[in-house]
């Protein structure tokens, strides 16, 4: 459809009226419309002038930056010379001429949601945003079908509990993101330079062990993040987690802000009961989990926690080597203490601290509570945790599963970090009924304890950075393994991840993979991996070891066999392979 622009709609892109212009002048830069500074024509000259309004952080952080010396990265001038929501219309002009967004366009239209990933596939990846990874069954069923009309007749869980659409043409990248919205649900900065989908606990609300039902929290921080312009374009992405101590793990320490639901004890200096238990800097796929800062925050403060957090961040992450843009990175200059004093500046008051001994443990979560049927919390009701293969679902599957969701379910669908989904609400009664329908549409609610834990990213079959084919040979090894009926009897996570972005994060699993091109003569490669050992999350968390590299991918699953086999010879009662 090709669109007319009334005059100001030509005037905005042209920009005249748009944010660009105040971007641009606020530091002396001529403007996108021939050099109006900032504040407008008549205004005072823009390099004299203060940036103010919600980019003002941002352009006050770059500016530091460059009179330190630094060199500001190609998206960070991106994000300068045009910010991506003020993009939203030239892009969607491009989109009209079935164009896809490219370069630093696609840097920009990725904080719309949408990503370019050729030259892999010529098309759009579209990542959402669900709060707490849980949504109603007709939002789910709406998934579905945007992704039949618009994508490619498919959808995937990912490991931060969100759905993903794949094979977007350039025309049906914006008519996507705007069904979202139509549904109730948004693409709105999950990705690029953004605070990334909410994670929690998926069995809020229903869990016998929770000490927090996460929904509440998740869902404030998303509406907090969504209508606050400042709190986009970051340095760098930045994942926030709430783990409630429910049965499922949320991998809240593999984020750079994770809020732990912790008792306090008696004897602490502070009121006891319920606290948030504040752990920062975690990152993975650079070896670091969030570390404990001793502070614990009331539950109701923790939004504002979060948001002085992040401002801290914007103002110092680094803006000249994206390698170490993260959280993480500050915190290793700084200290905590240096970077929780600027937070407490940030809030306006001070953190409370207790001693680890003044911290009841929490609650073990369970490595296969996410997998088939589980008491909840209200007497005579269930969830069902439903097995994906590897996360995808066709949109056949996802409307039978919203139909069974609102007939024996309570109408929510709750996605886990584990690229499977939850139903609940299901009554005792009506088990099995649920678990035929399921395998009914070719879906299952059990596993092997090596299916059951098996993770892996899009890999190359649909991403740019991938040296190997994470899915097909996470397949490969969880088939062989079933085939040969090796009887492992305790769960085993395996993580299959493309490279070192670590989506999968290999360095978390009890067997971690990473994509690798594998030399087979002095010219030539194949698809293959490196392996790690012994990595763990919550209170089994271990960075993995590297234990053999250069394999190649046909010949993952016998070595992950003898792997197995090795670790169930030797390992000592209930001991991990950590
Ligand atoms: Fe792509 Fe690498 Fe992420 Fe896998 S880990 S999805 S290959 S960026």
């Amino acid at each position: 459809m090709t669109q007319d622009f009334s005059p100001d709609q030509k005037r905005y892109l042209e920009g005249f009226v748009s944010g660009v212009q105040a971007i641009r002048g606020s530091r002396g830069a001529p403007g996108f419309g021939g050099g109006v500074p900032f504040g407008g024509p008549g205004a005072a000259p823009a390099a004299e002038a203060e940036p103010t309004g919600p980019d003002a952080i941002h352009l006050k952080a770059m500016a530091a930056q460059e009179k330190a010396g630094k060199k500001l990265v190609p998206q960070e001038k991106a994000k300068r010379e045009e910010h991506p929501f003020d993009a939203y219309a030239r892009l969607k002009v491009l989109a009209e001429k079935n164009q896809f967004a490219k370069q630093l366009d696609d840097f920009r239209i990725r904080f719309h949601g949408l990503f370019y990933v050729g030259p892999t596939q010529d098309s759009y990846m579209c990542r959402l945003r669900i709060h707490n990874g849980i949504l109603k069954a007709w939002q789910f069923r709406g998934v579905a079908d945007l992704s039949e009309q618009y994508a490619g007749g498919f959808t995937h869980v990912t490991t931060r509990a969100n759905l993903q659409a794949r094979e977007i043409n350039a025309a049906n990248g914006i008519p996507y993101i705007e069904g979202l919205v139509d549904i109730g649900l948004t693409a709105k900065g999950s990705g690029a330079d953004n605070i990334r989908n909410v994670t929690g606990t998926p069995t809020a609300g229903v869990d016998p062990q929770e000490l927090v039902d996460t929904r509440p929290y998740a869902k404030e921080w998303h509406h907090h993040i969504l209508n606050d312009r400042a709190l986009y374009g970051l340095p760098r992405k930045f994942n926030v987690a709430f783990d409630g101590a429910g049965r499922i793990a949320a991998l809240e320490d593999t984020n750079d802000i994770g809020f732990q639901a912790v008792e306090v004890l008696e004897g602490a200096g502070v009121a006891p009961g319920v606290w948030w238990r504040l752990a920062l800097g975690g990152i993975t796929g650079h070896k670091d989990f969030a570390r404990d800062t001793g502070v614990i925050v009331p539950l109701d403060k923790a939004i504002k926690v979060a948001d002085a957090i992040v401002r801290v961040f914007i103002a110092s992450g680094d803006r000249s080597d994206r390698n170490k843009a993260r959280l993480k990175y500050v915190l290793d200059a700084w200290g905590f203490e240096k970077f929780l004093a600027e937070v407490e500046k940030v809030q306006g008051w001070a953190f409370t601290r207790v001693s680890p001994e003044h911290v009841a443990p929490r609650p073990e979560s369970d490595r296969l509570a996410h997998i088939g049927v589980h008491p909840q919390t209200q007497a005579g009701l269930n969830w069902v945790g439903v097995v994906l293969p590897l996360g995808k679902m066709t949109c056949d599957q996802m409307r039978a599963l919203a139909d069974v969701s609102e007939r024996y379910g309570d109408g929510d669908v709750r996605l886990t970090v584990w690229q499977n989904l939850l139903l609940s609400g299901v009554r005792d009664a009506d088990v099995a009924t649920v678990e035929q329908a399921i395998a009914d549409i070719g879906l299952a609610t059990s596993a092997s304890n090596v299916r059951a834990g098996l993770v892996a990213c899009t890999g190359s079959r649909g991403c740019k950075f991938a040296a190997s084919d994470t899915k097909g040979f996470a397949d490969l090894i969880a088939n062989h393994v079933d085939d040969i009926g090796l009887a492992v009897d305790t769960p085993v996570n395996i993580h299959v991840t493309g490279c070192h972005n670590s989506c999968a994060q290999h360095y978390i699993g009890d067997i971690g993979l990473i994509g690798a091109k594998v030399p087979i003569n002095d010219e030539d490669t194949v698809e293959g991996f490196h392996l790690h050992v012994g990595g763990g999350f919550g209170t089994d968390a271990a960075i993995g070891r590297e234990l053999v590299r250069d394999v190649k991918g046909e010949d993952c699953p016998a070595v992950v066999e003898k792997m197995l086999r090795g670790y169930l010879a030797a390992r000592d009662g209930a001991e991990t392979f950590a």
